[in-house]
């Protein structure tokens, strides 16, 4: 009898529809705070360079310019500041863009194994700079054929393959493997550098996360390179995996699909 009580229905009814506008509103407050952390995140990472740039050109034109010496190493560190405020405004377009679903992925038969030896040669002249050497293994797989976005796939690539060579110690090596399976092509990137600590290396994806904030900027990073990695990987149905140890280095492996 309670069970078709109407009044005992629609009390139930009202319950389930209360409980659910709560969740929605505890979604839409929990958005909204993402937003206002990514603005506040967003508002600082931005005024570092340009306060920066601003300090060395102001000092310039305080009288620091008559000195030849100073005036040199002044406008190359504005130069730097502003060369890492244009990268970091291209990153964050890139992600916002992402984040949003505004970018689609264009798949299609690639390379992959072309990209590393483009990737490789842009990558040269900074391997140079910190004396480490990059290889890819097996030499003798003639193609790693994937489906992927070719554009973005290579951004993954120049942004793990940066990242292990600037937090590698002068000297490291960087090894770029591709592990032929069934259905898929394994890669990873290897590096012999410091390693990331335990407690970091669940964070290191997230966007502004440094493990050493210091030596990342010095580096030129912006903080989101893996963030951005893992967006693509995500837009290709993929994941991306890390394993590091202290003194040992890190490697970061994902999985695209064959193609035919
Ligand atoms: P960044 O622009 O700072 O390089 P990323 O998102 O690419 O930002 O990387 C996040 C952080 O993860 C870096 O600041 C660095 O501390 C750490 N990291 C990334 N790759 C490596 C690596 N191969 N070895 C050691 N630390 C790394």
């Amino acid at each position: 009898i309670r069970e078709n009580n109407p009044l005992k229905r629609l009390n139930d009814e009202i319950f389930v529809y209360v409980a659910k506008k709560q969740k929605e509103i505890e979604e839409l407050r929990k958005l909204e705070q993402f937003r206002r952390e990514f603005l506040a995140d967003v508002s600082h990472e931005l005024k570092t360079p340009i306060f920066a740039a601003q300090g060395f050109i102001h000092t310039l034109l305080d009288g620091a310019i008559d000195d030849e010496n100073v005036r040199d190493r002044f406008l190359k560190k504005a130069a730097k500041s502003l060369d890492g405020l244009d990268a970091l405004v291209k990153d964050l377009v890139t992600l916002s863009q992402m984040e949003t679903g505004a970018i689609k992925m264009n798949i299609e038969v690639v390379d992959l194994r072309l990209v590393t030896d483009d990737v490789l040669e842009r990558l040269e002249k900074i391997a140079q700079d910190r004396k480490v050497t990059l290889k890819v293994k097996p030499d003798k797989l003639p193609e790693v054929r994937v489906r992927a976005d070719p554009q973005r796939i290579e951004q993954v690539m120049v942004n793990l393959i940066e990242n292990a060579i600037k937090y590698n110690h002068e000297g490291g090596k960087v090894i770029i493997h591709f592990d032929e399976e069934k259905k898929h092509f394994g890669v990873s990137v290897r590096d012999n550098g410091p390693g990331i600590p335990p407690e970091h290396l669940t964070r290191i994806f997230e966007r502004f996360y440094r493990v050493d904030k210091s030596r990342s900027k010095e580096r030129g990073g912006t903080g989101l390179g893996l963030a951005i990695v893992k967006h693509i990987l995500n837009g290709h149905g993929s994941k991306i995996a890390v394993m590091s140890k202290l003194d040992k280095g890190t490697t970061f492996t994902f999985k695209l699909e064959k193609a035919e």
